[in-house]
């Protein structure tokens, strides 16, 4: 199959004296979000819908409430690690959608930055990413906030310098020269300088 889709969907209470973050952005309100970490319910949601969307369980299955190291923690953690499990299965995202529901603050007027700062988590482009708010009419769940997620996946293309690696590689270090293209091009980054052993091989006799 070429294409995977994910859901996720998280809950967290208001409450006062702790700071409040959604997508990763720190907004200024008088309350924050209860949770062992830092309560960021937009990210949650989208990274229990990577998880799914590579059947790879969920949050609290890598995450328990009850583990110290996560208190506190900046979500995004969470968030790499399900990047990582959908970059291992193969996959990779074509576009997220979000949606918030909650009564206050206000997202419209933040919707932007918040839609360029999770696609800047998930390496995406703004315009892969959608966030949507809402109030929660009729739900009298005013001091919560949900956030549900839906994402869709694709097979990675096959690189073709893989299939014909061995009709090209003549020695080891057009291997290593190779490899190095391979890595940059998956990381986006310059090819590092590799420390070689002053001596040829040869010498070692
Ligand atoms: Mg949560």
């Amino acid at each position: 199959m070429s294409i995977r889709i994910g859901y996720g969907w998280d809950s967290h209470a208001f409450k006062p004296g702790v700071p409040l973050k959604i997508g990763g952005l720190a907004i200024e309100h008088p309350e924050g979000l209860a949770g062992h970490s830092d309560g960021d319910v937009l990210l949650h949601a989208i990274t229990d819908a990577l998880l799914g969307a590579v059947s790879a369980g969920d949050i609290g299955s890598f995450f328990p409430p009850g583990d110290p190291r996560w208190k506190n923690a900046d979500s995004s953690i969470f968030l790499n690690l399900a990047l990582e499990e959908v970059q291992n299965a193969g996959y990779r995202i074509v576009n997220v959608d979000t949606t918030l529901v909650l009564a206050a603050p206000k997202i419209s007027p933040i919707a932007g930055e918040m839609r360029e700062h999770v696609a800047d988590l998930l390496n995406l482009k703004p315009s892969d990413v959608s966030v949507k708010a809402k109030t929660p009419e009729g739900l009298n769940v005013d001091h919560v906030a949900q956030a549900h997620a839906v994402v869709l996946l694709e097979k990675q293309k096959d690189m073709p310098e893989l299939r014909s690696i061995s009709d090209v590689i003549e020695s080891q270090k057009q291997l290593e020269d190779v490899v190095q293209d391979l890595v940059s091009q998956v990381h986006g980054v310059e090819p590092r300088a590799v420390s070689r052993p002053p001596f040829d091989t040869d010498d070692i006799t």
